[in-house]
């Protein structure tokens, strides 16, 4: 089978090699890959800044945005050959701790949990892979392509499920939210605020390419000159860009009693300037909550398959917007201004409604 490997912590060691399918100790559900998902941290990955081998080995399979056809699964589980799945990406800790002990290693309390394709597991980046029933789940087979959104969408969906559990520690009715960055994540987050009835309004400052007409096909409005621009507090705020100067502008326009949630991961950018005192007071009077999110349990890739399934496909598919063949990977992992979401395609023969 070919893989694309990586020696993590080497920039630009990318490539495609040749291995022998893994045998069955590995995981007792072998999957056939379809399609990979591209993703900023699969480039940080390959840049050399970020993820680690398996234990005792140098290089490490990348790839964590996985589609895939069942080959082989156990008898006594529900999955069968053929169906359609996508691979979760984290495991928890060997330990494990409070959390990884009842299925929420999104929450893994001592960082020892590991992740296909980013932290000490082999990624999805392969022709095929092996793991155990628990880590796949099955995806709606009519999404087609679009089911390889199923791994960040898991992640929209427990920012909102934190947003939701915080939100009703009192009365909680929410009516507009604000979604920072219009790449995948943020798209899959405005789309989760459109299907909860919200009025959603999404920042970018990209101001040509599909993004806009994608976000005003979802009834959203989109934003590009400021954010201080933006009329109006929103009770909730998601904010995936990671840029410092636009986590600056959201921390204090949420509405009394409302959330900033942060989802997009930055690199160290030097001192911002903050008023601190005011930022304060305003988040202490106003019960304003900040908090952070990553990764995805179980729980959450199912929530975010039933979002997906629910959405108009052909809103999901438009933002599919570079696919590759396996043999011209390269092309994949160069990142380009324009595009919003890259895949590449193992076998596009393997489900339908493919394009
Ligand atoms: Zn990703
Ligand atoms: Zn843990």
């Amino acid at each position: 089978m070919r893989s694309l490997t990586v020696e993590p912590g080497v920039p630009d060691s990318l490539k495609l090699e040749e291995f022998r399918i893994p045998a069955a100790d590995r995981g007792s559900v072998l999957v056939r890959t379809v399609a990979l998902g591209v993703c900023g941290t699969d480039r940080e990955i390959i840049a050399g800044d970020y993820g680690s081998p398996p234990p005792g080995h140098k290089r490490l399979i990348i790839g964590h945005e996985s589609l895939g056809v069942v080959e082989e699964a156990p008898k006594g589980v529900s999955l069968y050959p053929g169906d359609v799945v996508v691979g979760i990406v984290r495991h928890p800790d060997p330990v494990p701790c409070a959390n990884c002990a009842v299925g929420e290693w999104d929450m893994c309390r001592n960082g020892r949990y590991t992740e296909h394709g980013i932290k000490s597991l082999d990624g999805f980046g392969s022709e095929f892979w092996r793991v155990e029933p628990s880590f796949v789940v099955p995806v709606t087979r009519s999404l087609g392509l679009a089911a390889v959104l199923a791994e960040p969408a898991s992640v929209v969906a427990k920012a909102w499920e934190h947003c939701e559990r915080i939100g009703r520690r009192a009365q909680w009715d929410p009516q507009t939210v604000l979604v920072t960055g219009a790449g995948p994540v943020g798209l899959l987050a405005a789309l989760f605020g459109q299907q909860r009835g919200l009025e959603v309004h999404v920042f970018d400052r990209v101001g040509d390419g599909p993004k806009p007409d994608i976000v005003r096909a979802l009834g959203a409005t989109y934003h590009r000159e400021s954010l201080d621009l933006v009329p109006g507090d929103f009770d909730v705020i998601i904010e995936c860009t990671g840029a410092p100067s636009v986590i600056a502008g959201v921390l204090g326009r949420s509405a009394r009693d409302g959330l900033v949630c942060l989802l997009g991961v930055s690199g160290s950018a030097g001192v911002q300037s903050v008023d601190l005192g005011s930022l304060n007071r305003e988040v202490v009077l106003d019960n304003r909550v900040i908090f952070g999110s990553v990764n995805a349990n179980r729980r959450h890739y199912q929530a975010a398959i039933e979002v997906l399934a629910r959405a108009d496909h052909a809103w999901l598919h438009r933002f599919i917007t570079k696919r590759v063949s396996l043999a011209d990977w390269k092309e994949a992992f160069v990142p380009r201004a324009d595009s919003i979401k890259t895949v590449v395609l193992f076998d596009d023969n393997a489900i339908p409604n493919i394009d």
